[in-house]
């Protein structure tokens, strides 16, 4: 063994100043928070009440909706008081552009409803109205005692702050390609925003930032920078990631390298919803990234083979998949009755070839006999052989196994 290679061991996260959104911490060394936002009209409070507890139920630690309108920002307090009743208190986030000044003047009860509003410093305002409409957004903000997400979009940019640094630049002996000015522009528009919030009288712990863009390498870039230049807590997400599998995929590929580095302190992944496909994939693919990276524990970690040539019938995948289902479904009430349950780890493995290994390493695992040969599952306990399963009833037996081990 190489003994100067680095040692396994928890990421050390970046230190930024602590937030709080309701009761959920956010940055400091508070664990990394998963969000995500609605896509029903907010108008519409038995729907946008739905989908909240949908994605809570999912995990979602704080939820965002679109406040677009007067019927949006009426809905508000109504649909934070019908999650009250319904025993759901987590944080709701208020998404503003272009006029959020005008709604929370009109609302004050959805001003004090929301846990956090969210700004875009690309269009709170235009030419001259731009900075007394910013400053009546935190003025709300210091009114009611609530944070800010400043969030700055590769889509909305500032364009009167990206003119500015286009001429600027073009003054410069050696210009920087349009590619760096632009990041340049969205990073100021972040940071510049922030600090003028503070000059009218927003603590920095009432501060999170994003700078969001849509391409990988852009954002990883983006954020290292708003890393090094602020200790503001940061909200990560790449924008508009895209629909199922690429949206994942690069979602995972981003923020996968930030959170490597210590940066982030919520995420959020933007996932488009294939037709038909619940919004909570997106909680779920968030949870997966932080328990599959080791930062965080939601639920058991189900370690399955691909199958191959060996596996022929669908068995084998159908009971990966129910152990997955069967745990996740598990896991609202084992948070409850059984802390601690999300951090097992499970396996289901098609064959022999590495099966009984990887079942060991598991606190339980089983190992598939793969196809045609003697239908006989060996159930490995905390890395010692259990029992052997056999007959139709493996899949059911062994869910049972799972749910015994919990209990004890
Ligand atoms: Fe194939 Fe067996 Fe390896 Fe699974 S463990 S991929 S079934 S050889």
């Amino acid at each position: 063994r190489d003994a100067a290679a680095p040692a396994f061991g928890p990421v050390p996260r970046r230190s930024t100043r602590q937030v709080l959104v309701g009761k959920v911490a956010l940055g400091g060394q508070a664990p990394v928070v998963v969000q995500s936002m609605t896509n029903t009209d907010t108008a519409d409070v038995a729907a946008t009440t739905k989908q909240i507890a949908e994605l809570w139920r999912a995990g979602s630690e704080l939820v965002r909706v679109t406040v677009n309108n007067s019927e949006s920002a009426a809905a508000v307090p109504r649909i934070v008081d019908k999650l009250a009743m319904m025993g759901i208190s987590v944080p709701i986030i208020g998404d503003f552009h272009y006029n959020g000044h005008q709604l929370l003047a009109d609302e004050p009860a959805c001003a004090e409803a929301l846990a956090k509003y969210r700004i875009n410093p690309g269009n709170v305002g235009f030419g001259k109205k731009k900075d007394t409409q910013f400053a009546q957004l935190i003025e709300f903000a210091c009114r009611h005692g609530k944070p800010v997400r400043i969030g700055a979009n590769w889509g909305s940019l500032d364009q009167a702050l990206a003119a500015r640094l286009m001429d600027e630049n073009a003054q410069r002996v050696e210009p920087w390609d349009a590619g760096r000015v632009l990041r340049e522009a969205l990073i100021l528009s972040a940071i510049d925003s922030a600090e003028r919030a503070v000059e009218l009288g927003l603590a920095r712990e009432r501060i999170v930032l994003s700078a969001k863009v849509s391409g990988v390498q852009e954002l990883v870039a983006v954020y290292r920078d708003l890393a090094r230049r602020s200790d503001f807590a940061l909200h990560l997400g790449l924008t508009e990631a895209g629909i199922g599998s690429k949206g994942i995929v690069a979602s995972a590929a981003a923020l996968g390298v930030l959170l490597q580095e210590g940066i982030g302190d919520t995420i959020r992944i933007s996932l488009t919803p294939e037709p038909g496909a619940s919004r909570t994939q997106e909680v779920i693919v968030a949870q997966e990234l932080l328990q599959t990276m080791g930062l965080r524990a939601f639920t058991p970690m189900v370690t399955a083979c691909p199958g191959c040539g060996r596996t022929t019938s669908t068995f084998f995948q159908e009971l990966a998949q129910s152990v997955q289902e069967h745990v996740r479904a598990k896991m609202p009430e084992w948070k409850i009755t059984h802390p601690g349950a999300e951090n097992l780890t499970l396996a289901v493995m098609g064959c022999v070839v590495n099966g009984p290994g990887e079942s060991r390493h598991a606190n339980i695992g089983i190992s598939l006999p793969g196809t045609g040969e003697a239908p006989a599952a060996p159930v490995f306990i905390d890395g010692e052989k259990a029992m052997t399963l056999r007959g139709e009833y493996i899949a059911r037996e062994f869910l049972g196994i799972i749910d015994d081990y919990v209990e004890r």
